[in-house]
């Protein structure tokens, strides 16, 4: 019998493999990957100074011990190049490999703006374990920090690196921090708590060149502004990783097109995690993935589920001022109502018949937190 193959070792593969093996033990399973293949947990990439933890601590087991508790095969830094969907076939190389079904957990690519300067090829994204460590040897040692985008991924860093100790400059065309998940109350709030711990804003401008400059680089802002720096850290966004599944013929849009069911447009292809598109739907957050990996597990040992999606808030882990956001559907009508205290920001977007579609939380106001997410509606029925 041909194994289910899954491509892909982070949390949307493992967990797949972890939620198939409650169901199937028997059926032989190989899991590929082009990275090292830990299990780890990725959200703690961005507060590991803060935990003090080490990148050589964030992996909690390594692939060879993945492969004896998930009774499969794991193949690390090895690549797919294409897939057959016609013969159920996938190729490695000269390598031609037959999968009875093929999961597609291949995550995202971090998106690199177009920068100029003799330092722009060094400016460093951390988008898994691998570049983790590289990212920690690499500012061991240095003062300062440019971090481009403050976003999710971009303010989590700016709090840990400031807590650990380092200066750190943040650079966001728009006006404010969590431009998409947060008003302007909520931002200005997160933003003030973060300058107290010494994070420069640079907000509504952009980063026109990275130069080399002695000891480190100069980052040429286009608000004229020249910052000096030792590392630039890039956080400006997620693209889902398509051009495999385009290449072999399967739908794609933004991600990978899949249906509640988590099936591909190609037979026996499901695809979940930061690379999919569920019923129109893109969430690169481990709570979607954890729904998502149940639901799949069913499908693949025989008994076809679809995922459906609770409200899934999303804690932002800055602990100098705790957020908690849950944004409304795309398109969704409705008003944010903001209340704001010294310690606090509470928005609520609601609908013009009075219903929560979504909140965003800061500070003092996370502690209604759960009686909030009670009130919201499913993101995906
Ligand atoms: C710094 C950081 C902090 C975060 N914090 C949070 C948080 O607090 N809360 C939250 O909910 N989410 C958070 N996220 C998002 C969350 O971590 C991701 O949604 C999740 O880890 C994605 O898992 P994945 O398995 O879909 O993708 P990945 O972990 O990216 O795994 C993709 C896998 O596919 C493999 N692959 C890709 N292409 C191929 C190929 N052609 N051949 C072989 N292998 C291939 C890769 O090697 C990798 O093993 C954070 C993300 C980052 C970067």
């Amino acid at each position: 019998m041909n194994p289910i193959i899954i491509i892909g070792s982070g949390l949307a593969g493992y967990n797949t493999a972890k939620e198939l093996r409650k169901l199937d033990t028997a059926t032989p399973l190989l899991i590929i990957a082009n990275d090292s293949s830990p299990f780890y947990s990725k959200p703690m990439l961005s507060n590991a100074l803060t935990s003090k933890k080490t990148p050589e601590a964030i992996a909690l087991n390594t692939p060879e011990q993945m492969a004896t508790q998930l009774n499969a095969t794991v193949r690390a830094h090895t690549r797919v190049d294409a897939i057959d969907t016609a013969a159920h076939t996938l190729r490695i190389g000269d390598e031609t490999l037959a999968y009875s079904k093929l999961v597609l957990a291949l995550g995202a690519d971090q998106i690199r703006l177009q920068i100029n300067g003799s330092g722009a090829d060094n400016i460093l994204t951390v988008n898994d374990l691998d570049d983790y460590a590289r990212f920690r040897s690499t500012i061991a040692g240095k003062k300062r920090i440019a971090i481009i985008g403050a976003g999710l991924i971009g303010c989590e860093f700016a709090n840990d690196l400031a807590t650990g100790g380092y200066g750190v400059d943040i650079i966001d065309i728009a006006p404010q921090a969590l431009g998409r998940l947060l008003p302007p109350e909520g931002g200005a709030l997160l933003q003030a708590r973060l300058a107290a711990l010494g994070v420069q804003w640079h907000l509504g401008t952009s980063v026109q060149t990275v130069d080399r400059a002695e000891n480190g680089y100069a980052v040429k802002l286009a608000n004229g502004n020249v910052l000096r720096v030792d590392v630039v850290l890039s956080a400006v966004g997620l693209k889902p990783r398509t051009a495999l599944a385009a290449a072999a013929g399967i739908q794609v849009k933004r991600g990978i097109v899949a249906n509640r069911h988590l099936e591909t447009s190609a037979p026996d292809v499901y695809t979940l995690g930061d690379c999919a598109e569920i019923e129109g739907l893109v969430m690169p957050y481990v709570m979607p993935i954890m729904h998502a990996t149940r639901a799949l597990a069913q499908t693949l040992a025989g008994k076809r589920t679809a995922v459906t999606f609770p409200a899934m808030p999303v804690m932002v882990k800055t602990p100098a001022c705790p957020t908690i956001v849950s944004p409304p559907a795309t398109g969704a009508a409705g008003t944010w109502q903001v209340e704001a205290t010294a310690d606090g920001v509470k928005s609520l977007f609601i609908a013009a018949d009075g219903k929560l579609l979504g909140f965003a939380l800061n500070g003092t106001a996370t502690a209604e937190r759960a009686k909030l997410a009670a009130q919201l509606p499913p993101v995906l029925a």
